[in-house]
C-alpha cells in the first residue's frame, strides 16, 4: 500500500496501547526521487543508491519503522516536539513525520529494533533500576528544554540490537512550553514510568516493587529525586541470580486496541509469595482501570493483612485471600460508581506458602497445574457456557465458540458481596503453575498448552512460547500468562 509520497507499507508488525507499528519501505517506482532519511533531502533520483546531497547509503530500498496513533489530541504537540532541533542519544529523533489518512505516523530506520513491549517479566534489580536512571535522566533534559509528556510506556521504547539501553521512540508529547517545563507538570511521566517498572520487578524483591508502586502514585516530585532513589538503591545491591521458575507476560493481542488485562505479584515474607491476574471488561477505557485497581488493592490488602496475621496457617491464608478479594471487590465497585460505569473484573490468584498452594477465583481467568507432564484445569470458570457444560446442554468444544462464550456469572466490582471459590492443593517438586486470562486458554487447546509448558523450562521463554501460541490461535483478546515452577531440588 503507498503511503505519502515516498513510502510503501509492507505490513503490520504488531499492535499495541495506543499505537500500531508497520514496517514500510521506500520501493516505490511511481516516485522519480527517493527521500534520505538521514539529511531529509529529496533530491536523490530513484535508481542511485546514496543520497545526492550528504552520501548517506540508501541501498536498494530503505526499510522504517511507523509508528502510527489515532489520538488527536496531542497531534499539534507533537508536532512542534518534532520541529524542535535537538539530539540527545537516549531519544530517537523520528527521520519523518507524517499524516496519513488523519492519523500520526512517525518513521525511523529500520534496524531490526524490538520493543520493551515483548519483553517478558522479570527484569534483573539492576537492569530495573539502570533503565528507571536512564529514564528519569531522559525525562529530565526534555523538561530543560519545555518538552512534557503525559505518560512514558512500554510502546515508546525501542530496544536496538547492540545497544545497552533502549531508546524514546515516538514519546506522548503532551506540551511544548516556552521555557523550562513548569514545576506542577514535571510528575506524570514518573507516575507511568513506575507503573511499567513495577511490571518488570522480580517477585522477590518487596523493596523494588515498592519504589516504582510509590512513583506511580506521584510520590516524587520531579524526575531528579525519583533518579536520585534510584541511584541509591542501585549502590545497595547484591548480585542476585534471576529466579528462572517464575514469568509473566501481558499482551494486547492482535485484534484489540487496549490491553484491558492486569497482572501483579508480591512477597508477603521469605516464605510466602501472592500472584493475580485480572482481566477487566466495561468498555470505554474502563477495563484496564478495573483490572488495575483490583490488582494494586488485592496484593495491598493481602500485605497489610498478612502482617496483622497471628500466625499464617492454612485456614489463616484462606480468610486473607476471600478477604482480600471481599476489598478488591469494593474498591472496583467505589471506582465504578464514580465514574458511573459498569466496570468489571474477573480474579485469579495463586498464593504460595512454602508447599501449601491456594488459588482463588471470581470470573472465567484460569488456574492450572502442570504435574508430571500433565496439564489440569484447577478453578471453574463463573460463565454461562461453563454452567451449561456441567449442565450437559453443550459440549466443552462447543463452548470455546458459543456466542455467550463472554457471558459472566460472577465478576469482581459488580454486586455487592463477591463468592470467591478457594482451592486448596499441596505443591510437589517440578510442579508448575500457570495463571492466565481467557486469550490464552480460548486461542490454545488444552494439549498445545501442556506441550508448551513441557518443552520450555526457563519460564520466561514457556510464557512466550504461550503468547505467540495465542497469536497463532487468532490472537482475537488480550492474553496474560503467569508462571511458576516449584524448584525440583534445593531452595523453595
Ligand atoms: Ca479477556
Amino acid at each position: 500500500m503507498p503511503l505519502g509520497q515516498h513510502y510503501r507499507v509492507e505490513g503490520l508488525v504488531r499492535l499495541s496501547e495506543g499505537r500500531m507499528f508497520y514496517l514500510v519501505d521506500d520501493d516505490r517506482p511511481d516516485v522519480r526521487t527517493r527521500r534520505c532519511g538521514h539529511c531529509r533531502s529529496e533530491l536523490t533520483p530513484r535508481e542511485a543508491t546514496a543520497c545526492v546531497t550528504c552520501g548517506y547509503p540508501l541501498g536498494e530500498r530503505q526499510r522504517y519503522l511507523m509508528s502510527v496513533r489515532w489520538d488527536r489530541r496531542y497531534y499539534e504537540a507533537y508536532s512542534r516536539f518534532y520541529e524542535k532541533q535537538f539530539e540527545h542519544p537516549a531519544i530517537l529523533r523520528p527521520d519523518d513525520v507524517l499524516m496519513h489518512d488523519g492519523l500520526l505516523c512517525s518513521l525511523v530506520r529500520y534496524q531490526d529494533e524490538g520493543l520493551l513491549i515483548d519483553q517478558v517479566a522479570p527484569l534483573h534489580a539492576r537492569e530495573l533500576l539502570e533503565l528507571a536512571m536512564r529514564l528519569a535522566g531522559v525525562v529530565a533534559w526534555l523538561h530543560r528544554q519545555g518538552i512534557s509528556m503525559h505518560r512514558v510506556d512500554r510502546a515508546n521504547l525501542l530496544v536496538r540490537r547492540n545497544a545497552r539501553h533502549p531508546l524514546l521512540f515516538d514519546p506522548d508529547v503532551q506540551e511544548v512550553f516556552p521555557g523550562e517545563v513548569p514545576g506542577e507538570f514535571r510528575t506524570q511521566e514518573i507516575r507511568s514510568i513506575g507503573r511499567m517498572l513495577r511490571y518488570l520487578t522480580p517477585v522477590d524483591r518487596p523493596d523494588l516493587l515498592q519504589f516504582f508502586l510509590d512513583a506511580e502514585d506521584g510520590g516524587f516530585a520531579s524526575p531528579e529525586a525519583f533518579g536520585r532513589e534510584a541511584e541509591r538503591l542501585a549502590e545497595q545491591l547484591e548480585p542476585t541470580p534471576l529466579p528462572r521458575g517464575i514469568a509473566a507476560m501481558s499482551d494486547v493481542g492482535l485484534a484489540r486496541i487496549l490491553n484491558e488485562d492486569s497482572w501483579g505479584w508480591t512477597q508477603l515474607d521469605e516464605r510466602t509469595r501472592l500472584y493475580v491476574v485480572a482481566d477487566g471488561m466495561g468498555g470505554h477505557d474502563s477495563g484496564e482501570v478495573a483490572s488495575d485497581v483490583a490488582v494494586r488493592t488485592i496484593l495491598q490488602g493481602a500485605q497489610e493483612r498478612f502482617e496483622a496475621l497471628p500466625a499464617p496457617t492454612p485456614e489463616a491464608l484462606e480468610n486473607l485471600l476471600d478477604e482480600a478479594f471481599q476489598a478488591a471487590n469494593n474498591q472496583v465497585k467505589a471506582v465504578a460508581e464514580e465514574r458511573q460505569n459498569d466496570m468489571g473484573t474477573t480474579l485469579v490468584a495463586l498464593l504460595i506458602r512454602d508447599h501449601l498452594a491456594l488459588l482463588a477465583n471470581v470470573g472465567d481467568s484460569r488456574a492450572y497445574l502442570l504435574r508430571d507432564e500433565r496439564l489440569h484445569q484447577i478453578t471453574q470458570d463463573h460463565s454461562l457456557v461453563a454452567k451449561m457444560v456441567e449442565q450437559r446442554r453443550i459440549t466443552a468444544e462447543e463452548a470455546r465458540t458459543h456466542p455467550y462464550a463472554n457471558v459472566l456469572l460472577r465478576t469482581v466490582g459488580t454486586e455487592r458481596d463477591v463468592d470467591i471459590d478457594i482451592f486448596q492443593l499441596e505443591l510437589e517438586p517440578g510442579d508448575r503453575l500457570l495463571l492466565c486470562s481467557d486469550g490464552l486458554w480460548g486461542e490454545v487447546e488444552g494439549e498445545e498448552m501442556e506441550r508448551i509448558l513441557n518443552t520450555w523450562r526457563d519460564a520466561r521463554a514457556c510464557a512466550w512460547e504461550l503468547i505467540q501460541a495465542a497469536h497463532r490461535g487468532g490472537g482475537k483478546d488480550n492474553i496474560t500468562v503467569l508462571i511458576v515452577t516449584v524448584p525440583r531440588s534445593g531452595g523453595r
